[in-house]
């Protein structure tokens, strides 16, 4: 008996970007419930399985997660191997951790498997390295979007140094880009802003963190589109690089 829920992040969307773990997943599956951002070419691996699309997109006609939820415990219930295939990575912004919570509570096996999600998938497409020793220590992955309109620690986010990718914010530019410039960061800060990241349809443009909104609409730049925003993010990294090599050099022999 294979019943269990597999939790599987299927990537941004290039189909190469799979891992082989989520391969597996996809092979035992009886049934697939299928979100919207995944890239229906990753079906290939499960020919015989009952797919199922739950997709949710922001603003569109959506499945309520109450009723995924129902739908998983139900095959589950019945000896099946379900497996959840979302975008990305199933716990950033996926709502990973809350479905396995769920489903466990009720005696459920679950697991999940991690998957590229779109915000390093972007940066690396365009050759951004979001950490860049002597440029960037950390990253930081944020949602521009929140159900309950919290605010993030902005300021703390201008001023932490770290390069910061920010997920679901194309409809929030204006507001991004007033937190940061509030929080005390440069208004000349680089920012790519890539639209369908690993899709053969990938799109980027560059901007700074002044201009980035006049920029979006004049490249009418649409969802699923990840920010990448910091000194890596410099329309050539290479300039960022070479820049910085002199410092690492001398970093280097001593
Ligand atoms: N779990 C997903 C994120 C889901 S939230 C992951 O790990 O990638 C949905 C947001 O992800 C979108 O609004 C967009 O900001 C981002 N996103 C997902 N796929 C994308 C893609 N192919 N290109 C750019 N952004 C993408």
């Amino acid at each position: 008996m294979n019943a269990k829920v597999w939790l599987v992040g299927a990537g941004p969307g290039d189909p190469e970007l799979l891992t082989l773990k989520a391969v597996r997943a996809l092979r035992e599956a009886d049934v697939v419930l299928i979100d919207d951002l995944v890239n229906v070419a990753v079906l290939e691996h499960c020919p015989t399985a009952r797919i199922i699309p739950v997709g949710k997109r922001g603003g569109c006609r959506s499945t309520p997660q109450a009723f995924i939820h129902r739908l998983m415990l139900r095959y589950v219930r019945q000896g099946k191997c379900v497996v959840r295939l979302k975008g990305g990575d199933p716990c950033i912004f996926g709502r990973g951790g809350e479905e396995a919570q769920w489903l466990r509570q009720y005696g459920v096996e679950v697991e999940l498997v991690n998957g590229i999600t779109a915000g390093l998938a972007g940066a690396t497409r365009c050759d951004i390295p979001l950490t860049l020793r002597g440029v960037a220590r950390g990253v930081t992955l944020v949602t521009a979007h929140t159900q309950d309109d919290s605010q993030l620690n902005w300021q703390a986010l201008a001023q932490g140094g770290t390069t910061l990718v920010v997920y679901m914010g194309v409809a929030k530019l204006g507001e991004i880009r007033d937190q940061l410039l509030a929080g005390g960061m440069a208004v000349n800060t680089p920012v790519a802003m890539i639209e369908n990241a690993s899709l053969p349809q990938q799109r980027e443009c560059r901007s700074d963190l002044l201009g980035m909104e006049d920029e979006a609409h004049r490249f009418q730049l649409k969802s699923p589109a990840i920010l990448v925003i910091g000194a890596v993010a410099a329309a050539e990294a290479q300039a960022v690089l070479e820049r910085e090599l002199p410092a690492m050099a001398a970093g280097q022999s001593a």
